[in-house]
């Protein structure tokens, strides 16, 4: 997988999370609910060390990449959150969409294992 092939499969694998994040019935913001500092800084160091992308801040006051419009770093750029998705919810969802999770999610990992040799 080159590195263009592997942003868009932390595209995708991060739309299909936040779709299923977003079916949560647990409130008050699903999308982002699970968000927290310490994800953030993971987010950082990774950025840096895997991308060489210094991420910028934002006004907000708990999350530090956080902005009016949801999360400001690119997927790719924050693994750990792009893959994270609820077990219950995603297994509340049709079997092609719990496929193609883990398909994307394997081929992300094997990628990020070839990455880091
Ligand atoms: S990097 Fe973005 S998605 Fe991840 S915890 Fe921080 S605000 Fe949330």
């Amino acid at each position: 997988m080159t590195d263009d092939e592997l942003v868009a499969a932390y595209a995708e694998i991060a739309a299909l999370s936040g779709a299923v994040c977003a079916q949560c019935a647990d409130p008050p913001h699903p999308p982002y609910r699970c968000c927290s500092q310490l994800y953030c800084w993971v987010a950082r160091e990774a950025a840096l060390e895997r991308w060489g992308v210094t991420l910028t801040r934002t006004h907000h006051e708990a999350l530090p990449y956080m902005g009016a419009q949801g999360c400001t770093v690119a997927p790719h750029l924050r693994s750990l959150c792009s893959l994270a998705v609820c077990k219950d919810e995603l297994a509340r969802q049709p079997t092609a969409v719990q496929e193609r999770y883990w398909t994307l999610r394997e081929a992300i990992e094997e990628a990020e294992e070839k990455r880091s040799v």
